[in-house]
């Protein structure tokens, strides 16, 4: 596969760049993951920016939501952050050098002429692009303007004829014809720079080399690239990511629903695990098989940083698979020893308010035991509660399908019998139960049923008797008598 890293002549600088209008979401979060990771496969720096330029719908909670995000899929970043509400003196400076260089120009229409305009253009079908009436009016004149105080914004003039294209190292040659390019605005009247000016006064001077980033951003590359032109600066290489779908085959929207990737964290998910599926949304290490042949999907952090390269990265759009999350998630959590649980475990219980009782030991051994059956964290703060404390709840279908007739009678008496073993092992308990409902003319199931209702809570669990062990003998005894008090 080719691999764009060997025209590496400069260490590698990137950044991730969000908006904080809205909380990370997926499609952010895997922009900054494959960032951080060709950063670190490259040994390079990652620089955080936060494009806050839209004052009315940029916020600190928003900022602080992608920051949190961010450290929740472990992805840390060497520079930054920095706010580009902050560097507002380096986009006039930037302006003004296109403007020296002769590639921009002062424009003086209000906001009402120019939708007047375009509202006329579009009813004649004529595209409504600017028509560049500005343009004309001569250096000084425009200077003498703006000096007696007129409010004019500064447009770049785009080249009349001709294309303007780059190298992308995903898409290979991108073109676009420049009468499809409007003389786009660089600085409004304001002083308050679009998107298409900040961009590309910060990526030239915070030294970037590549920019990884959103597909949908290739529409806006033109208009960067000419200024990086005009500016007599190097270009970065562009690698423009695909999309991410929804299993209908749209974009990745609410209506497929959690986006933000915080959302994923309070559905119980393991970062890992996240990251892990994240990062073959558009990429693929190439030919990686599992010991039975099939491709390999579970990457460890240290896998990914030393597998990824921009040449893996797929042009065709991403499909979000929430099943195959699912998968990722349970195979995780199986995978994790209880040590690397426990913290994520515990942070579930604290955002469920329960307190476990039990000492360190026994709960590394519950976990232990029931991580196969985990469909994700929070199962360990709420369906599992019985393994870590004796505040439980017995889940009433459970009870009702199991605790029939007179089965709480023979629990009662079944744990008379626990009560009195001196051996209290999987092989005992389990001949315990069986004499015991031979002795009563019982299928063993129907103890079996029974007693793992008021042992676990649940009508669901790991073999019984692993769970008696996972218990320990007293509380064994008290549980199943407990029903009939
Ligand atoms: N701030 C832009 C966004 O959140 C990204 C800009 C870029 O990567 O060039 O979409």
């Amino acid at each position: 596969m080719p691999d764009s890293t060997p025209s590496l002549e400069k260490p590698v600088r990137v950044r991730f760049a969000p908006s904080p209008t809205g909380y990370l979401h997926v499609g952010g979060a895997r922009t900054a993951l494959f960032n951080w990771l060709f950063a670190r496969h490259t040994g390079g720096t990652l620089i955080l920016r936060i494009e806050d330029t839209d004052f009315e719908r940029s916020s600190e909670e928003m900022v602080e939501g992608i920051l949190v995000g961010m450290r929740w899929l472990g992805l840390n970043w060497d520079e930054g952050p920095f706010y580009q509400s902050k560097r507002l003196d380096l986009y006039k400076a930037t302006a003004q050098k296109i403007i020296d260089a002769g590639h921009a120009y002062a424009c003086f229409c209000t906001k009402e002429e120019l939708e007047q305009r375009r509202a006329q253009a579009t009813a004649a079908g004529r595209p409504p692009m600017y028509d560049r009436r500005c343009r004309k009016i001569a250096k000084e004149e425009a200077e003498r303007r703006v000096a007696a105080g007129e409010s004019a914004a500064i447009r770049f003039a785009v080249p009349e004829g001709g294309s303007t294209s780059f190298d992308d190292a995903v898409f290979g040659k991108v073109e676009f014809a420049n009468a499809e390019i409007e003389d786009f605005v660089l600085l409004r009247s304001d002083g308050i720079p679009t998107y298409h000016l900040s961009v590309v006064a910060d990526d030239i001077d915070m030294r970037l080399t590549h920019i990884i980033r959103g597909a949908d951003h290739i529409s806006n590359t033109p208009k960067q690239v000419l200024q990086y032109r005009a500016l007599g600066a190097k270009l970065p290489v562009f690698a423009h990511v695909p999309l991410i779908l929804g299993p209908d085959k749209t974009r990745l929207s609410k209506r497929h629903g959690a986006t933000s990737v915080i959302s994923y964290k309070q559905l119980g998910i393991v970062p890992e695990a996240f990251r892990n599926f994240l990062s073959l949304l558009g990429w693929t290490p190439g030919n990686v098989k599992d010991a039975d042949g099939k491709d390999r999907e579970i990457f460890s952090s240290d896998e990914l940083v030393k597998l990824f390269s921009l040449g893996g990265i797929s042009k065709s759009n991403a499909v979000f698979d929430n099943d195959k999350l699912a998968w990722f998630n349970t195979e995780y959590i199986r995978a994790y020893p209880a040590e690397l649980l426990m913290p994520l475990i515990e942070e579930e219980w604290k955002q469920a308010e329960f307190t476990p009782t039990r000492s360190e030991t026994e709960i590394h051994q519950a976990i232990e035991l029931l991580k196969p059956r985990a469909r994700n964290l929070k199962d360990f703060a709420i369906a599992f509660r019985a393994y870590f404390s004796d505040e439980f709840e017995i889940d009433p279908a459970a009870a009702a399908k199991f605790l029939t007739s007179d089965v709480p009678v023979l629990l009662k008496e079944l744990s008379a019998r626990y009560a009195a073993v001196t051996e209290f092992t999987e092989a005992s308990t389990e001949a315990v139960l069986r004499g015991f409902a031979e002795e009563k003319g019982l299928k063993a199931g129907v103890l079996i049923n029974g007693a793992r209702v008021v042992l676990t809570g649940q009508g669901v669990a790991p073999s019984l008797f692993a769970v008696m062990i996972a218990l320990g003998q007293q509380r064994v005894v008290a549980r199943l008598a407990a029903k009939l008090a």
